[in-house]
């Protein structure tokens, strides 16, 4: 994944995608869910996430306390060390990681906490829930970080322009 280049293409299709993203939210008649799954089904067939890792190397997942004391079972420590060695709490309260990349992403950009890793790790890029209306802004972000998404969003341009011409 050349992520210099990807970073470039975020960076055009930004207004648009905003724009779109923010249509989206007040959108009716429009099976969102649908169109992001099938979208995120295909893109994701092709993804390959280790020659990438752009998540892990820029952005915090959330930790919940579930979360916490997985990942501290998981290194051998109790889970207050682990919020005191790896954690902070952002602005609208949750505990994140107090820096990126993420202390656990190894070189080869294998996870090092892979089946202890936390929900939202596991969860990324969010494309496959249900009611993605309700993350329509948390997707737009999405495609500044992850390739995945941009190309997800894109698929679903498309597909929205192919359906008015019908
Ligand atoms: S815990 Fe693993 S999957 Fe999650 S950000 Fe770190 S390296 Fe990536
Ligand atoms: S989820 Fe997205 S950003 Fe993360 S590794 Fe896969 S393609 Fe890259």
């Amino acid at each position: 994944m050349n992520l210099e280049l990807f970073n470039k293409s975020a960076n055009q299709l930004k207004k648009q995608n905003k724009a779109l993203l923010t249509d989206l939210k007040s959108s009716r008649g429009l099976k969102l869910d649908d169109l992001f799954h099938r979208a995120h089904t295909e893109v994701f067939e092709k993804t390959e996430c280790l020659g990438c890792a752009n998540c892990c190397k820029t952005t915090s997942p959330i930790f919940y306390q579930t979360d916490i004391e997985r990942a501290a079972k998981s290194i051998g420590i109790k889970p207050g060390d682990f919020i005191k060695k790896y954690l902070m709490m952002d602005e609208d309260g949750d505990f994140v990681f107090t820096s990126a990349p993420c202390p656990f992403l190894k070189e080869d950009n294998y996870c090092g906490i892979y089946k202890d890793r936390p929900a939202a790790c596991r969860e990324y890029p969010h494309t496959n829930r249900k009611n993605i209306r309700q993350i329509l802004d948390l997707t737009y972000r999405n495609t500044l970080v992850c390739p995945a998404v941009l190309s997800i969003v894109e698929k679903v341009r498309i597909a929205i322009e192919k359906n008015k011409h019908k």
